[in-house]
């Protein structure tokens, strides 16, 4: 079961990820200093992911607007859900909107649109 984080953090430990991916080939880039061609390209490469990051931070905010504040029963925290299976992000208690998945294992293929079929 710990395997799995909410959704929403999993995304924003990803954003985070590429914008230390993003200074680590800058950084890289300093060593070429001597070739300012290859300089540059490590300086747009590490500033791409840092957009990236930024572009998914972004997407974050749309997720956060879609997602669904309930009352977890385990530890009573508000918490927030993204699709129909989640797990709260205080106590990793799996959630569920689907009243026909309840007292299941917490399960990710649940969100998947092949499964509801
Ligand atoms: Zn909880």
């Amino acid at each position: 079961m710990a395997k799995y984080s909410s959704k929403i953090n999993k995304i924003r430990t990803f954003a985070l990820s590429l914008i230390f991916i993003g200074f680590i080939v800058m950084y890289v880039g300093i060593f070429f200093r001597t070739s300012p061609i290859i300089m540059t390209i490590f300086m747009i490469l590490g500033l791409l992911f840092i957009i990236a990051s930024t572009v998914v931070y972004f997407w974050i905010g749309m997720l956060s607007t879609k997602t669904i504040q309930v009352i977890c029963p385990n530890c009573g925290k508000t918490t927030k859900m993204l699709g129909k299976v989640d797990m709260c992000m205080y106590c990793r208690e799996p959630l569920t909107l689907d009243p026909k998945l309840e007292g299941k294992e917490f399960d990710e293929k649940y969100n998947k649109r092949s499964y509801n079929k």
